[in-house]
């Protein structure tokens, strides 16, 4: 590959992806018969697809993923990722959406508004959910007994695009739900939600994938790999950092933005973590017992998270 082409696809292919799977979606839902989870799945794992191909064409760290790593990450792919999150719609969505239209009812206007452009209203609801999301995340990072479900997400000492979806199913229903929740109980519309959702998953690939991608430009809006990238250091002051999930308004807002730290690896220290799927969904039972280290060191105070943004 050229050095031009190599740069320009550093730059163009973080948002070529994620806006360009997003335009695919507006049309698509409004020019086809697919329907509309059909149609976020498939762009989902186009998505995939081509991140798994950045990774081939601009590798960024060395690292070694086993076949039973592997296996095990692809399994909370389906399980924790996929499974959880149907699994939060088909319980809390509809109850959530007859709540909103009761309260807009009762209030005499809608809480949403459905008359915005699409893309304006996906902006809306990706700050809304966000505030959820960051909420969720930085609570986790907070509480010791949040953080036994969470500190498996933080286990990879490789990150790499499968490895974005090692959460345990605890993890990934309170995140999904705090990220929703607000946005379908506001009364936002399926294209909405469905926008919402593959904005969630294409962001999520590209934070943890292991490609030498040039998105310290986006860093004002996104959380992009750089930032995110951060929040996996080994070293607390750098992950308790970064808490967003697709934007990071939130951590400009609460000052726990850190940009520019390069980690010198990723991870959780003193930790011994089960390998297999089922071992690794009793962790937040027998972390006391993995973890060679004290759980979790104290969160730094706002104050000093606050001279460590940049
Ligand atoms: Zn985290």
């Amino acid at each position: 590959m050229s050095a031009s082409l190599r740069t320009l696809l550093r730059y163009a292919a973080y948002p070529l992806l994620v806006f360009g799977s997003l335009g695919v979606l507006w049309v698509g839902a409004r020019f086809s018969e697919a329907p509309l989870g059909a149609l976020t799945s498939a762009l989902a794992l186009a998505s995939a697809l081509a991140v798994a191909l950045l990774e081939l064409l601009l590798p960024d760290r060395e690292g070694e993923v086993s076949w039973r790593t592997l296996r095990t990450d692809l399994l909370h792919v389906l399980l924790s990722g996929s499974g959880v999150s149907m699994l939060v719609r088909a319980l809390s969505f509809g109850g959530l959406a007859a709540l909103g239209a009761l309260l807009a009812q009762r209030l005499g206007f809608g809480l949403w508004p459905s008359a915005w452009p699409w893309p304006v209203q996906l902006a809306l609801a990706a700050v809304i959910g966000e505030l959820g999301a960051y909420t969720a995340h930085r609570l986790m990072h907070r509480y010791e007994a949040l953080w036994r479900i969470h500190a498996l997400h933080h286990s990879p000492p490789h990150l790499y695009i499968v490895a974005s979806a090692r959460t345990h199913p605890f993890n990934a229903a309170l995140v999904h739900f705090s990220q929703m929740a607000p946005v379908v109980l506001l009364g936002a519309g399926p294209e909405v939600i469905a926008g919402f959702s593959l904005l969630t998953a294409v962001v999520g690939l590209l934070q943890h994938c292991n490609a030498d991608l040039a998105t310290e430009w986006l860093n004002g809006v996104f959380a992009t790999p750089d930032l995110h990238r951060t929040h996996h250091s080994v070293v607390l002051e750098e992950s308790n950092t970064n808490f967003g999930n697709n934007l990071i308004v939130w951590d400009w807002v609460f000052g726990t933005r850190l940009a520019g730290a390069r980690p010198a690896a990723y991870g959780v220290e003193g930790v011994t973590w089960p390998e297999g799927y089922l071992a690794q969904l009793t962790v937040p039972f027998v972390y006391a017992r993995l973890s060679a280290a004290p759980p979790l060191a104290a969160p730094e105070p706002a104050s000093e998270l606050a001279t460590l943004s940049g």
